[in-house]
């Protein structure tokens, strides 16, 4: 392993981030300051724009460290002087690689992921010098024993009984722990300075991918769903996105109602992250006449609602509760979703809900009577639930629900 300095040189002379600073721009991928086209078109091209910046971080001596999950804090990555990268498999073309050794029955992001392990199409997996994930749901931890045979793996043991103290005291040990491992593995000091800086880069992201999401509350929103879910990167803290992220804020945020999007049916979307290439029941609902306003999951509003204190007297701790609240149904029990989405109907106002669940998801499954029961006794708003996967063969069949559902908003509204 290289250690942590960066030592690209930008026209090359002087290494402008040898420092030790964590999140550092190395020139790689450079500042936004070339970057005026469209902030939509930016991100149109997210994957390709995370492939060079990850290609040249490594050339220079960065290592890149995989994660698969929300709950893995990517300020301690940053603070190692690594890049994180999510590695959630969003195709349906590889899941039939996956399935020759796992269950067919499990979730499609599980297969999709480990598709693009046992295929070696994955680049960001492939030059992994980390891949890390945690103890969520059972499919997921029992794949990565079977991605630890052949890769750098480590898990972090997540604690499930989210409101028992020790159980956070637990999830601070599994922190300190990754962070000695970071440290390690990576010949480098993650002290507390390091982390404060990595923290405020990271608030910066989240501040700002919130007040986008923010936009949506208007009657008349600047963008649509669909939009809005492609404003983020299989890579954080990536500067010439932070800008591309203001310039976004910047333009949508003046950008004049047209009127078209006040005549929709708002959607509150719920349930499963949405990961890149995955975003089909999203675009049926929109082809459909809806509009996406507010999106619960870990694709969504769930893992930017609240910073972490960056001055706190222990910023790993800091982090620790921070990542310990995000509202997962793998944790028991999980009554802050509920709280989540009460808060989020306040202020988005959607007209009704769509819960999408990934086929073989227990967690979220089981979880949608509460969210159902939520929606229609307590929200007065009508609900669907849309069980899918990665295959479009069904999507004939989800428009004619989806449809029933907004007819039955329009109707209702036309009543009133
Ligand atoms: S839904 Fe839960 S298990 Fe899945 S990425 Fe989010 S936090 Fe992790
Ligand atoms: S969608 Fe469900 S089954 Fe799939 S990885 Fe996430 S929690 Fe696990």
């Amino acid at each position: 392993m290289t250690g942590n300095r960066c030592n690209a040189s930008r026209d090359g002379d002087t290494p402008t981030c040898g420092s030790q600073s964590p999140t550092a721009d190395c020139g790689c991928l450079g500042t936004a300051s070339n970057l005026n086209g469209d902030p939509l078109a930016w991100f149109g091209q997210m994957t390709q724009h995370c492939l060079q910046y990850a290609r040249e971080a490594k050339a220079a001596g960065r290592p890149i460290v995989g994660i698969l999950c929300e709950y893995t804090p990517r300020e301690l990555i940053l603070a190692a002087g690594a890049v994180p990268i999510c590695l959630c498999g969003g195709s349906a073309a590889t899941i039939p690689a996956a399935e020759k050794e796992l269950p067919a029955n499990l979730c499609p992001l599980i297969k999709s992921t480990y598709g693009y392990h046992i295929e070696g199409t994955n680049p960001f997996l492939e030059m992994a010098d980390l891949v890390v994930g945690e103890t969520t749901c059972d499919g997921k931890k029992k794949v990565y024993e079977r991605m630890a045979e052949s890769r750098p793996m480590y898990v972090l043991e997540l604690p499930q009984k989210v409101d028992d103290p020790d159980a956070l005291e637990h999830w601070v040990c599994e922190l300190r722990k990754f962070r000695e491992l970071l440290a390690i593995r990576f010949k480098v000091d993650v002290c507390d300075a390091r982390l404060r800086e990595a923290i405020g880069v990271m608030n910066r992201e989240r501040f700002l991918r919130r007040e986008l999401a923010a936009l949506m509350r208007r009657d008349n929103p600047p963008l649509t769903g669909r939009q809005l879910l492609d404003f983020k990167s299989s890579i954080s803290a990536i500067p010439a996105d932070l800008e591309q992220y203001e310039r976004a804020l910047e333009i949508y945020s003046r950008k004049c109602p047209d009127g078209e999007t006040a005549s929709r049916v708002r959607v509150l979307m719920t349930g499963v992250p949405i990961p890149h290439g995955a975003e089909r029941v999203l675009e049926l609902v929109e082809q459909c006449g809806g509009l996406v306003v507010c999106m619960e999951s870990c694709t969504g509003l769930k893992p930017v609602l609240e910073d972490v204190d960056a001055e706190a007297a222990d910023p790993l701790r800091a982090l620790a509760e921070h990542y310990f609240r995000l509202p997962c149904p793998v944790m028991t029990r999980n009554d802050r979703r509920l709280k989540f989405l009460r808060q989020m109907v306040e202020d988005y106002r959607p007209h009704c809900v769509v819960e999408l669940i990934w086929q073989g998801c227990t967690t979220y499954d089981v979880e949608s009577y509460r969210i159902r029961r939520l929606a229609e006794e307590q929200l007065g708003l009508p609900y669907l639930r849309i069980e899918t996967d990665y295959s479009p063969s069904d999507s004939a069949r989800i428009v004619v629900r989806v449809e029933a559902l907004l007819e039955t908003v329009r109707y209702g509204q036309a009543m009133r």
